[in-house]
């Protein structure tokens, strides 16, 4: 049952559950570490959230390291929506930066993501925000994730992690 913690400025709320926030020891480090930002506004958002991490705690290809308290947010873009629900998961892998998008993107259709519109509801975003120190620029993917320092979904869950002095050097 998730708990309400802090609730902040202008509708913000931050929700501590079962596996948010949460860290995790790493007994087979991998070679990259990736910050992926999760959202979702339909359904039980949180139930999904709780779901998807005792999902990627099994998966062969990353590795948990470290869960953010999740927050509740209003949309933007497209207003006549229900409030977001956001996190953030440090993860290890030894996938590239685009062999992790194309998994994300799989794990987004497996949890029900259809795309509609921009900025419309959905059941799971998985956005890649950062990778290890990289810059990538391609067509289908840019890492550091654009205007991620302006958004509250991300800024905010950021400020409440243990360890990121490693995804600190990107402020
Ligand atoms: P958004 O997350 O901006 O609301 P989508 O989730 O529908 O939109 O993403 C659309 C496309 O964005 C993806 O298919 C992917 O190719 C591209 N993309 C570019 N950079 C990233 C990134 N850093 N993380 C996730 N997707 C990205
Ligand atoms: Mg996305």
């Amino acid at each position: 049952m998730p708990r309400i913690t802090k609730n902040l400025h202008e509708g913000l709320t931050l929700i501590h559950s079962s596996y948010y926030p949460r860290q995790q020891s790493v007994l087979h480090p991998r070679r990259h570490q990736a910050l992926l930002g999760i959202g979702g506004n339909v359904g039980d958002t949180i139930r999904r959230f709780e779901r998807l991490y005792l999902f990627w705690v099994k998966s062969p290809y990353i590795t948990v390291v470290e869960t953010s308290p999740i927050l509740r947010n209003p949309p933007f873009g497209y207003l006549d929506q229900d409030d977001f629900y956001n996190a953030l998961v440090t993860i290890q892998t030894n996938l590239t930066p685009i062999q992790l998008l194309d998994y994300i993107l799989r794990v987004e259709k497996r949890f029900g993501r259809k795309r509609s519109f921009a900025n419309a509801p959905r059941t799971l975003d998985i956005d890649m925000i950062f990778y290890d120190q990289r810059k990538v620029d391609k067509p289908r993917l840019t890492v550091p994730h654009p205007h991620w320092r302006e958004r509250d979904s991300v800024v905010i869950p950021l400020q409440q992690m243990k360890g990121i002095p490693w995804s600190k050097r990107h402020l």
